[in-house]
């Protein structure tokens, strides 16, 4: 018989409550939990699902992750160019198209100056880009004679020149994409705001 075997004995656990039935029960052994081998049996059956459905929710998060990451460059230039193109929308609300004036086209696009084709390093630029009705934009390609001239009256012949002279070609990554979107919607946001505490 060891000293500390007596001290282990003299030493009597406080009560505690049962985590599974809720009843007030005094420990035999320092490190019970639960009151009795019933309640053993559920804590462990409750402890196996927690730890099941942890094991789900983590590989859930694994796949979901995994499917954004797969998703091509391409999708996430989409996604961004549409947060974009809602912005100049909003922004340029009441203009009127950018090339014939129009302004109660039935529908209005927001229509870029430089092409994304042509030059993909100005498709997020808020220069390059106006509001613009939809038949200037898709029927007359962007009818790009009056939208120079309205442009320049608009912005100024140097930020014009400044927009054509540009050809810097530029490769967009994802977290810049990210971080493109997150601006925009920022904006987008701030400007509806002030719409409706102008109405
Ligand atoms: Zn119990
Ligand atoms: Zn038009």
């Amino acid at each position: 018989m060891t000293g500390g075997l007596n001290v282990l004995k003299a030493k009597k656990p406080k009560p505690k409550k049962c985590p599974i039935c809720k009843t007030k029960f005094t420990p035999d052994r320092p490190l019970q939990i639960v009151c009795s081998p019933l309640c053993a049996n559920k804590y462990q059956k409750q402890q196996k699902e927690n730890q099941q459905k942890q094991a789900e929710d983590e590989s859930r998060r694994n796949w979901r992750k995994r499917k954004a990451d797969a998703k091509p460059l391409s999708h996430w230039k989409n996604m961004t160019q549409r947060v974009f193109n809602d912005y100049i929308r909003a922004r340029d609300r009441g203009n009127g198209c950018i090339s014939c004036g129009i302004k109660n086209a039935v529908s209005f696009h927001a229509g870029h100056f430089r092409t994304t084709k042509a030059a993909s390093q100005l498709r997020f630029n808020e220069d390059n880009v106006h509001l613009q009705c939809s038949a200037c934009n898709v029927h007359k390609s962007g009818d790009i004679g009056p939208y120079r001239l309205n442009l320049i009256k608009k912005i100024g012949l140097e930020r014009v020149m400044a927009l054509e002279s540009n050809n810097e070609e530029h490769r967009y990554t994802r977290e810049e994409l990210d971080g493109i979107r997150a601006l925009y919607r920022k904006k987008l946001r701030d400007i509806e705001k002030q719409h409706l505490e102008a109405a």
